[in-house]
């Protein structure tokens, strides 16, 4: 497990060996404040620890200040190019400042965001992407290589700690996966702060959400990464459901993990909706605990037999076992009922 700075986001820590956190981005338009603020709503209420904001002009400011007052998530301002916007922000009570100091313009500048941020004790998070490097590192690697997107980021950086600014979180991504992890691997070597991770412009819900997980998951199974943003071309929400599902499935969060079978010609009981249902009246249950849906009773409880509980199909009926014994029968009509109750058995208990 890598071990970066701890740097404080409102009311939630990025580093230092902090719960991994997932963030998102509003997809409403920045200067509809009440549209921001209803999708901010439901991101907050699925379980989006951190929530983002594009800030393209001065109006989008306005939308900052009215998401810090309704929502506990803290929000972030990103912002590209205009340091007035970023200074703006840190006044209307952004939790953090999303810009790259080396595109603000003359030193100045950063000097006076680097001030804003560090009196309202504020990080900056840099974020590198492939498609917009500087033209002189994309000109000395010849395209944009993992040791480019690393050369950029603490460029970026070194121009914060000129000015004794070091709450600093980074992002290299790229939209390859490969790349993405590669260039995550050397910065988390090269530097201390922690690291914003994801697979950038990853593409539709499926395919996106499969290249974030390979990208993500191989880092947090590497113990790099300290809050992580699924990318999607899908609504936000989405986004949270899905990072949230790749931090359990990288055993980094708790919650009720699923085991299910495939399905074959022994299946005995209709399992696919079954799973699925299983699924859905298990998503909002915090409690780690791990539930079997198996399509048979040959193999079903000894193949799963890691499940705290479970379900297996058999003649005419279900099998309701626990850590791979069977503890009684049910109906094939009430299996959901009587697995929900094994669950509650053990939730409440
Ligand atoms: Fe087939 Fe049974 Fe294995 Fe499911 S548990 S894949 S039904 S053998």
């Amino acid at each position: 497990m890598r071990v970066s700075k701890a740097v404080k986001v409102g009311n939630v820590i990025i580093g230092g060996g902090a719960p991994v956190s997932v963030q998102s981005m509003l997809n409403t338009p920045s200067a509809d404040t009440p549209a921001c603020l209803a999708q901010a709503r439901v991101l907050e209420g699925a379980g989006c620890d951190i929530i983002r904001l594009a800030v393209p002009d001065m109006e989008s400011v306005r939308t900052v200040g009215v998401l810090k007052e309704e929502i506990k998530a803290p929000i972030v301002a990103d912002i590209h190019f205009d340091y007035r916007l970023a200074l703006e922000s840190a006044a209307a009570g952004a939790d953090k400042i999303r810009i790259n100091p080396g595109n603000i313009g003359p030193d100045d500048r950063v000097r006076a965001v680097a001030a804003a941020c560090r009196q309202r004790g504020i990080p900056i998070r840099i974020g590198v992407n492939s498609g917009s490097l500087e033209k002189e590192i994309l000109a000395k690697y010849g395209s944009p290589t993992p040791e480019a997107l690393v050369e950029s980021a603490l460029a970026h950086a070194a121009l914060l700690e000129k000015h004794d600014f070091n709450d600093i979180i980074i992002s290299i991504k790229s939209s390859d996966v490969a790349r993405t992890v590669r260039a995550y691997e050397l910065i988390a070597e090269r530097c201390g702060y922690p690291l914003h991770i994801g697979v950038t412009e990853a593409g539709t819900e499926r395919m996106g959400l499969i290249k974030s997980a390979a990208g993500i998951g191989s880092l947090l199974l590497r113990g790099i990464g300290d809050t992580i943003r699924v990318s999607l071309t899908a609504p936000p929400l989405s986004e949270v459901y899905a990072g949230i599902d790749i931090l359990r499935a990288c055993g980094v969060r708790g919650g009720v993990k699923i085991i299910s079978c495939p399905t074959c010609g022994r299946t005995k009981i209709d399992l696919i909706p079954l799973a699925n249902e299983i699924e859905r009246l298990l998503a909002g249950c915090a409690a780690d605990i791990s539930v079997a849906v198996m399509g048979c009773a040959v193999n079903g409880p000894g193949e799963a037999r890691e499940a705290d509980v479970g379900v297996a199909g058999g003649d005419g009926c279900a099998l309701i076992f626990k850590k791979g014994e069977v503890i009684r029968k049910a109906d094939e009509r009430d299996v959901i009922s009587e697995l929900m109750k094994e669950i509650r058995a053990i939730t409440d208990g």
